[in-house]
């Protein structure tokens, strides 16, 4: 255990996580530069394009070190969005130590800040680096003195580096092997094993990442996991070098995997600890928390597709994601479909393309709600994971909840006014406003979890010209004044379009709301009419004008090609439709409440 290594990297997006990662793989011998992919360790086609990392996984290298020993490094692998950071805990909770990598041309930012004390909630020993020293508007000085101030690391202990032209990569080993220290443990002990992540694979079912706290695992042992009791028999252990490669065993202080024929996905939850079913530990590895989504949408299949096409869909996503929670809903206006509950819009977004792309379904999405707590008179406390579910019937409830994220912005201070006054206008209330150097300002603010998944990227990507960044954690539930919004179509309720919110900025919304469904709403034959209401009282109407001509019509008789042309872009057009009454709505209509202020 004396020649073992577990660490992270961990930093805010961009900052270079990944190729540095690259670079250690390379300069260890692990990967030939033929064979090393860019970016080796994003292996999902879509995390490729959209360069984050969305599951963390586990590198095994051998260094040899200037001491003359060889080490094993495990290097784990972190997501570095919020939407994931439970999940960053636990992997942080698996290492000794961690690289704490900041851009030399950005400095510090607030992932960098929530990762920071991540880390050191785990007493992680972190080696402060920055990279892109290569680029001409590297101020490694400037970024040096807010690692010092900020994070009140050494600036004596900070290394330089450029991961993409390979500077300085030999250092971050030494300082690796020499900083961070070997994993303590006992192999003699029951063995305790910490999942950090799993995933699904097609031969050896769903897999488990784990780092071995105590004792050993090897194939043919029988496993317990603690959460569940369930119990299964190990057939392969073994490590990414970066292949998946087997093992005879693994011991305490080391990192791997474990299959064990394990059919779902589900049964292996991040922060869970695997045993020995025969001689179990007698107490997991502590922090465990089943993942909960905090965000629920309704997922419905576009005209032409089943709801079977979409339930095998889902089942089939779902061996993938131990995240992702679904039950069947019925929607008057959309018919059945499913309500899915997400760790946040990221992942929502990344389950919704990888359904359409990777499952072949063409899906509607209704607005994405946060979990609300309703508070009965009788002391009933009901979940609303659904706006349409609040009842109707106020007499009943005592009050309603919403859940508070503390956020933490940092800013240019340009922006700060622009900022402030954005968050002001999402319900924040400020706790802090510190300068963290002359030109940098950290501002927290308590905020509605509702108003930030609302369109709070796009807007304060906006207003700091796209410089400010952001990270928020969960701060609980909180009575607010709220107030269910419906949306009628032909004085016909859409129950999939209401949504909940503040009762003072209702009138707003609900004027917003109309405006903007007569835009995305195609004109039919017929007028439609556009309302919304608090409870039955239409605080909003839009008109929409009928349509004269048939779009084909200007065709008939004409050009045989181009009518074609034309039927089968309407078709293609008509997969994204739902038909409601005799009203046809795009998709961009039921995502029309996260455009309004
Ligand atoms: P991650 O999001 O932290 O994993 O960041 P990536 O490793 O994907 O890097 C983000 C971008 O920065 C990519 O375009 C990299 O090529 C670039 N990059 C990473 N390290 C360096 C560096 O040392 N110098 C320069 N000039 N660019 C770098
Ligand atoms: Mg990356």
């Amino acid at each position: 255990m004396e020649l073992i290594r577990n660490f992270s990297i961990i930093a805010h997006v961009d900052h270079g996580k990944s190729t540095l990662a690259d670079r250690l793989l390379e300069y260890t011998g692990s990967v030939s530069r033929r064979e090393l992919k860019d970016q080796m360790l994003d292996t999902l086609e879509i995390e490729r394009e959209r360069g984050i990392t969305i599951k963390l996984q586990a590198v095994k290298m051998f260094y040899r070190a200037e001491d003359g020993n060889t080490y094993t490094l495990h290097l784990i692998d972190t997501p570095g969005h919020v939407d994931f950071s439970y999940e960053v805990s636990r992997a942080l909770a698996a290492c000794e130590g961690a690289i704490l990598l900041v851009d030399a041309t950005q400095g510090i930012e607030a992932q960098t800040v929530a990762n920071f004390w991540k880390a050191v909630e785990q007493d992680l020993v972190i080696l402060p680096v920055i990279n892109k020293i290569d680029l001409p508007s590297a101020d490694p000085e400037r970024v040096k003195k807010q690692i010092e101030d900020i994070l009140g690391l050494p600036s004596e202990d900070v290394l330089l580096i450029s991961a993409k032209e390979g500077i300085g990569i030999k250092q971050v080993l030494e300082a690796i092997v020499k900083r961070i220290p070997p994993p303590k443990g006992n192999a003699q002990a029951p063995l305790k094993a910490l999942i950090f992540d799993s995933y699904y694979d097609p031969y050896r079912g769903a897999v488990a990442f784990v780092r071995v706290f105590d004792g050993e695992v090897k194939p043919g042992m029988r496993i317990r996991l603690f959460s569940t009791g369930k119990e299964f028999e190990v057939t392969e252990v073994g490590a990414q070098t970066p292949k998946m490669t087997k093992f005879e065993k693994l011991s305490a202080g080391e990192v791997g995997y474990i299959a064990a024929s394990i059919k779902d996905v589900r049964d292996i939850k991040i922060g869970d600890t695997i045993t020995d079913a025969k001689n179990p530990a007698s107490s997991p590895v502590p922090g465990f928390r089943p993942a909960k989504p905090m965000v629920y949408a309704g997922i419905y299949p576009s005209e032409g597709y089943t709801y079977e096409e979409l339930r095998d869909a889902l089942e089939k996503y779902s061996i993938n994601d131990a995240a992702i929670q679904y039950e069947p809903e019925t929607s008057p206006a959309l018919g059945l479909g499913f309500r899915v509950g997400f760790l946040g819009l990221l992942h929502m977004e990344i389950v919704q393309e990888r359904l359409e792309r990777e499952y072949g379904v063409s899906i509607i999405t209704t607005a994405p709600s946060v979990v609300y707590r309703v508070r009965l008179k009788n002391g009933e406390i009901k979940e609303i994971r659904n706006p349409s579910e609040l009842p109707e019937n106020w007499g009943y409830i005592d009050a309603i909840e919403e859940p508070f994220v503390l956020i933490t912005i940092i800013t240019p201070k340009d922006y700060v006014g622009n900022i402030m006054s954005l968050c002001q206008e999402k319900r924040g209330i400020q706790k802090k406003f510190v300068y963290l150097d002359p030109n940098t300002v950290m501002l927290e603010y308590e905020m509605p979890l509702s108003e930030v998944i609302m369109d709070f990227h796009d807007k304060i990507k906006g207003v700091s010209k796209g410089y400010a960044s952001y990270d928020y954690e969960f701060l609980g539930f909180r009575e607010e004044d709220l107030v269910k919004l419906n949306v009628f179509i032909n004085n016909e309720p859409v129950d999939a379009l209401s949504f909940i919110v503040h009762r003072d900025k209702a009138y707003r919304r609900a004027r917003q709301l109309v405006e903007k469904l007569k835009e995305v709403i195609p004109r039919q034959l017929f007028e439609v009419k556009v309302q919304a209401g608090i409870g039955n009282k239409i605080i909003a109407s839009e008109r929409i004008p009928p349509l004269r001509a048939n779009v084909t019509a200007k065709c008939y008789g004409g050009d045989i090609t181009r009518k074609k042309k034309l039927l089968e872009k309407q078709k293609e057009g008509k997969k994204r439709l739902k038909q409601f009454g005799k009203v046809e709505l795009p998709q961009e209509a039921f995502l029309t409440v996260l455009k309004v202020e």
